[in-house]
């Protein structure tokens, strides 16, 4: 690493891969050693860990940066001290942009709590002069698919079986903090079986319903996600946020996407809490499910369906084209202006205007109208068969047919 963590006044750490473990290097180091002699594996550990302390094995993880370990493996191959240090700058400048996102995002929250408690106002609750509000900060992800029927005391066969999946979509008001979770079952998604779920019509939905029954209906809002260019990172994203200010739903708004591999974020504490409480629980159907997250922690709160899914995709395609380019940028800015979208690439590079508009658009005529509502797709024949026939028995009497009915 180019430097030791922030805040500590260390050596830079050096990891080596996770594979290794201190027995594995002591053995390399018993070989190396060939005639001469060599200390036993307990007095080598006790040297490792108190005259390089620095030397440290990675710890297995599934959300490392791409980039970072890539920067890495060209630190630990560059031959010439020339090529090292190339490498290691290239490697500084890409923590210090991370860096840099990451204290943009904790700025983001600082402002949104000052403003709250200036003014003292609940989420949701619509009060008069909270219409002038601004720098409300959110932020949205998905966490990972919750399985029903779940049993902290779980028995091996279900392990061999795809249970009901139940899709959680969690939008936190960071200052406060609370967040609202969207649990989806298989059958409410707008695809067949819980599929299309990831979908910008979903992801801007259940952003629309939140905004509609969760935010004060504030002037601006700042909003955070991540990268992925499926889910949140795509013109009807953009066109969605532009149509809100032009239709007077907020004055200005701003879009901000964390660093690929460096988007750890308040929603993954709060999944966190969520999926600690859910491991310990019995969750036999969904209204179980709902319970355990609700009392997870005090900043958990579900939301169910029903609530509309909107077709925003094709409402959109008729009057606006996409972002050339999108993906380079990482922060968007929108005003009343239909359409135009200001976008930056970091925190600190200029904005740049362009108008995503058609041209012979009708605005006044487009902004009285609204997106088509989309039903939800619901349950295969197969899959309704499948829970039937390889799920129901783990289901517990009163809940077999909810959760895993005889097909029709
Ligand atoms: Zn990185």
């Amino acid at each position: 690493m180019p430097a030791a963590p922030r805040g500590r006044n260390e050596i830079p750490p050096i990891y080596l891969p996770s594979y290794e473990t201190k027995t594995s290097v002591h053995k390399q180091y018993v070989i190396s050693c060939g005639e001469s002699r060599h200390v036993g594996l307990t007095l080598f550990k006790n040297i490792w860990q108190h005259t390089l302390p620095h030397i440290q094995i990675m710890k297995p993880r599934s959300d490392l940066c791409f980039k970072c370990q890539q920067h890495r493996e060209q630190i630990s191959a560059a031959v010439t001290e020339n090529e090292k240090l190339a490498a290691i700058s290239a490697f500084t400048e890409h923590i210090q942009q991370a860096q840099n996102e990451r204290d943009f995002y904790n700025s983001c929250i600082r402002k949104s709590k000052d403003k709250l408690s200036a003014v003292n106002i609940q989420p949701g609750h619509h009060q008069p002069n909270s219409s002038d509000l601004t720098d409300i900060h959110y932020i949205f992800d998905y966490s990972q698919l919750f399985l029903l029927p779940h049993s902290s005391q779980q028995t091996g066969p279900i392990y061999f079986v795809t249970p009901r999946r139940i899709q959680c979509f969690g939008i936190c008001n960071s200052a406060v903090p609370i967040q609202s979770n969207f649990l989806l079952d298989e059958n409410e998604t707008i695809g067949k079986d819980g599929s299309r779920c990831h979908g910008p019509n979903s992801v801007i939905s259940m952003l629309h319903e939140y905004l509609r029954t969760k935010s004060y209906g504030e002037k601006g809002a700042q909003f955070h996600c991540d990268n992925c260019a499926g889910q949140n990172k795509n013109k009807t994203m953009l066109h969605y946020l532009s149509w809100r200010c032009a239709k007077g739903f907020n004055d200005e708004l701003n879009m901000h996407f964390m660093i690929v591999g460096h988007t750890k974020s308040m929603c993954d504490g709060c999944f966190g809490l969520a999926r600690i409480k859910y491991i310990r629980s019995e969750c036999q159907c969904v209204s179980d499910l709902e319970n355990t997250i609700d009392n997870s922690a005090s900043c958990n709160e579900v939301i169910r369906p029903p609530f509309p899914w909107y077709d925003w995709d094709s409402f959109f395609n008729r009057v606006f084209k996409g972002l050339k380019g999108i993906s380079k940028f990482h922060h968007f800015r929108f005003t009343n202006e239909l359409g135009v979208v200001y976008a930056r690439e970091t925190t600190e590079s200029t904005e740049q205007r362009f108008d995503l508009k058609r041209p012979d658009v009708n605005v006044t005529e487009f902004l009285t109208q609204y997106p088509s509502v989309l039903a939800p797709a619901g349950l295969s024949v197969d899959r309704q068969s499948y829970l039937y026939r390889n799920v129901r028995q783990f289901v517990r009497d009163p809940h077999k047919d909810e959760l895993c009915p005889r097909p029709l």
